[in-house]
């Protein structure tokens, strides 16, 4: 019998869960790596750049507690102990409803596509974003090029700030995010008894002025100026535009735009939601398209609460959804799986840490055995990140 053929696009968050859901076994130490190969229903071949970047811990570079080498992994053993075929290359089209995949490096034609492409920045939102400033979503090069900057400051003034794409529904951005940078910010720059040379603002157009909650009181008590409900007409040299044309002095910015999916797909034979994503159904099915599926930062959800965000943790369960629902129309059957909706990131402050949560059916994360304030979260999300790395590298 001819194995299926397996195209997966990607090899981030969203891509390796579900190669961990889509096998009989999601560990394969090295030993095993003889049996996967003579007992390998598919064929699987994975596109992409070869290197996984572990986003999350990408704010602790500011505090100097993570350095590239750290949060990078070369997933070619991974793949190679799964019997898995790797290109080195960029996807640039999709077309014959998904069944072939245009790359730099050739075509290549598949029974099931699965696309883990990631986010694109919605960069063109505010003039200047690409010239003026710095983003942590860019990965490890893009935080050491602001922190590079911010050791040539011995006084300044510091802008962190982000917007989101809600036209989906859902948070498309990265919110939690900017505000562990701003903390951690404020951390390092105590650390180094420069705190009161610095003022650090936190600004969004999509957060209302005189917002109150947890994190607005933890950004508060750390002297962070809060420009809720702003948006800059423009970045420039040397700062800001505001709306009414008000120059703001800036010595560095960090400011992380919406998120929707990558360019490229818009001319491919992939639907589109309003918001830009790849508009996908509740079982991670690309809607109008037969066998083809997504999940991660590159598509939407169908109905989700407006809370949701782009996590790393939503990927999971979503690819968890999509492999179980490929398994089954592989297997000739419509697909059933669906998933939750779940918030759950910890807030590293360094000094203290909160653990942010909402989920669709109020379950609290991990039968609420942890505390939802305390420092010593920070060594749970550090637990989370030494795990999930061992696993990529060993395991
Ligand atoms: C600073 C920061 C902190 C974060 N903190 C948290 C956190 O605490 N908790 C949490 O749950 N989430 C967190 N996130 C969010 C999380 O990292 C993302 O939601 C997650 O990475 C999404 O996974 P993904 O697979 O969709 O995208 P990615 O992980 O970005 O992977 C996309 C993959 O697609 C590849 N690719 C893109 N285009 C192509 C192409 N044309 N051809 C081939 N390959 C392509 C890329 O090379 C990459 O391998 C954080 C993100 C950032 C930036």
């Amino acid at each position: 019998m001819t194995k299926k053929k397996i195209t997966i696009v990607g090899n981030g968050f969203a891509s390796l869960f579900f190669i961990s859901y889509l096998l009989p076994l999601s560990v394969f130490p090295f030993f095993t790596a003889f049996f996967r190969r003579l007992y390998s229903s598919y064929d699987i071949t994975v596109i992409g750049n070869g290197r996984f970047t572990y986003f999350p811990a990408i704010p602790e570079f500011i505090t100097g507690k993570r350095t590239r080498t750290d949060i990078t992994v070369d997933i070619h053993p991974f793949l190679w102990r799964r019997n898995i075929h790797f290109v080195d290359a960029q996807v640039t089209d999709i077309q014959d409803a998904g069944r072939t995949v245009l790359t730099t490096d050739g075509v290549y034609t598949n029974d099931a596509l699965f696309l883990g492409i990631g986010p694109a920045f919605t960069i063109d939102s505010i003039p200047g974003t690409r010239e003026h400033t710095f983003s942590p979503c860019d990965g490890p090069g893009a935080i050491e090029a602001f922190l590079y900057k911010l050791g040539g400051l011995s006084d300044g003034v510091i802008y962190i700030g982000f917007k989101l794409n809600k036209r989906d529904g859902f948070v498309a951005g990265r919110g939690g995010q900017m505000y562990e940078c701003a903390c951690l910010l404020d951390y390092a720059l105590r650390e180094k008894g420069l705190r009161e040379k610095f003022e650090i603002h936190l600004f969004s157009p999509d957060i209302k002025p005189g917002a109150t909650g947890a994190i607005t009181d933890v950004l508060l008590e750390r002297g962070i100026i809060l420009n809720y409900g702003f948006e800059p007409k423009e970045f420039v040299d040397g700062g800001m535009l505001a709306p009414d044309g008000t120059f703001h002095k800036a010595d560095l910015v960090l400011f992380t735009p919406g998120i929707s999916a990558p360019d490229w797909i818009r001319h491919t034979c992939l639907p589109v939601s309003k918001g830009g994503h790849i508009d996908v159904n509740r079982y991670g099915c690309v809607k109008g398209l037969e066998n083809v599926f997504a999940a991660g930062d590159c598509s939407n959800h169908e109905d989700p609460p407006s809370w949701v965000p782009h996590q790393a943790h939503m990927a999971q369960l979503r690819s968890n959804a999509a492999a179980k629902n490929m398994r089954q129309v592989l297997g000739g059957k419509n697909p059933t799986h669906t998933y939750r909706f779940e918030l759950s990131c910890i807030l590293n402050m360094e000094n203290d840490a909160l653990w942010l949560h909402a989920a669709s059916d109020d379950k609290p994360p991990f039968w609420g055995i942890f505390p939802r304030h305390s420092r010593k979260l920070i060594r749970v999300k550090n637990m989370f990140e030494r795990l999930y790395l061992f696993y990529l590298r060993h395991l």
